[in-house]
């Protein structure tokens, strides 16, 4: 998606506060009628026509007269909110070229004042699962726009959350900087994905390091769950970051054996394939968690996992709460259970039944701003 930020440079106060004012009146709205954004925004001598008429143009705004004349922000309305927002905080000042096209999200450089160049991360709920799911129910009949932006705006939180949480425990990710709406800002990570990478100087100990990760995520109680050479950046050093966290889970999920299972075998295979890492067959044990190599005593998920529980405490505290993450499970939980990885696509295509999701929480609409 084309994010041109010149057209930031072209918009008006009244620009913003039209686009805000639509943005509030969606809290309650799929499409906002085109009196309640007159009422909100509340410009004089008519100038909010105007203005729309601007917006519009600029694509930040989609009009809709299907059902009454109204309004809804498009993402790349919502990108210019939050970029405007996190402009005026001082986080940054300038937006660069696009690093990644992610499942879900864009990626784009951004520069401080001072030169230093961060990561942007504008998440994009629905891009890909709104494949998914439409071609199993129509989601979104009654699943309107509006919640995209809102399941954006989790996914972003419990990314920020996460980031923050795990560096504090000493985890190589990216150093969480900010987060508002549907965007977090992040220290730029060097080097590139795993994917990218044809040769390793020490693929054994990189092996040892990536797996090392999984295991010390489950004993923090957490799966990534989309660990994979995606997600995974490497720089020159052979030094490894991990990144994309909004699919996260407990270790106390109920599937929580299957996603750590997959995460671990992921990377097997991709170590087994791209750098040829010789490693005894897999053996399922009964428990289905035991993968028979020299790690295998490392591996058992049951005994990692007993010792499992920052999650619930830690990140409660950091404003992204149980019933965020019962929403967003919900929602994502369909895409990573049919995925399991960026790679060629879904391998079984089975769609769960958490793609039925009823997203009724409005209630935590404020959260970026809170934190
Ligand atoms: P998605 O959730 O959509 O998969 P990711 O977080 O995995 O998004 O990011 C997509 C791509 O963007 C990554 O594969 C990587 O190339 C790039 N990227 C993401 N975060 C950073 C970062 N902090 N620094 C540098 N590149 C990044
Ligand atoms: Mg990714």
């Amino acid at each position: 998606m084309k994010l041109d930020v010149d057209v930031l440079r072209y918009l008006s106060k009244d620009d913003f506060r039209v686009l805000t004012a639509v943005e509030m009146g969606m809290r309650n709205h799929e499409i906002v009628p085109s009196e309640l954004v007159h009422r909100i925004a509340s410009l004089k001598h008519g100038g909010t026509y105007k203005v729309l008429k601007n917006l519009l143009r600029y694509k930040l705004l989609h009009h809709d007269s299907s059902k009454y004349d109204g309004f809804r922000l498009t993402y790349l309305g919502y990108d210019f909110l939050a970029i405007k927002t996190l402009v005026n905080r001082g986080v940054f000042t300038a937006v660069g070229r696009q690093l990644g096209v992610g499942k879900e999200s864009d990626i784009f450089e951004v520069a401080r004042e001072d030169g230093t160049v961060l990561a942007m991360k504008l998440h994009r709920l629905g891009r890909t699962s709104f494949r998914a799911v439409k071609s199993k129910r129509d989601y979104l009949r009654h699943r309107n726009s509006y919640n995209w932006l809102y399941l954006s705006r989790l996914a972003a939180l419990k990314e920020f959350a996460f980031m923050k949480a795990l560096e504090d425990h000493g985890f190589p990710v990216p150093n969480a900087v900010d987060c508002n709406r549907h965007c977090v800002i992040m220290s730029l990570v060097q080097g590139y994905p795993l994917v990218q990478v044809n040769q390793l100087q020490n693929p054994d100990s990189v092996f040892e390091t990536i797996i090392g990760l999984v295991v010390r995520l489950a004993e923090h109680g957490l799966i990534h769950c989309d660990f994979n050479e995606f997600n995974i950046m490497i720089d020159d050093d052979e030094k490894v970051t991990m990144i994309d966290f909004p699919q996260m889970v407990s270790v106390s999920h109920q599937n929580a054996q299957m996603y750590f299972d997959r995460d671990v075998e992921c990377i097997f295979k991709f170590f087994r394939k791209r750098f040829h890492l010789n490693f005894q067959e897999t053996t399922d044990g009964d428990d289905g968690s035991d993968i028979d190599t020299d790690e295998g005593s490392r591996l058992s998920f049951a005994s990692i996992s007993k010792t499992a529980g920052f999650l619930d405490k830690e990140l409660a505290a950091s404003g992204f709460t149980r019933k965020d993450q019962d929403v967003i499970q919900k929602f994502i939980g369909g895409s990573i259970e049919e995925s399991g990885s960026d790679d060629e696509g879904s391998d079984d295509g089975n769609e769960s039944e958490t793609n039925e999701t009823n997203v009724d929480g409005l209630d935590s609409l404020h959260l970026a701003e809170q934190i």
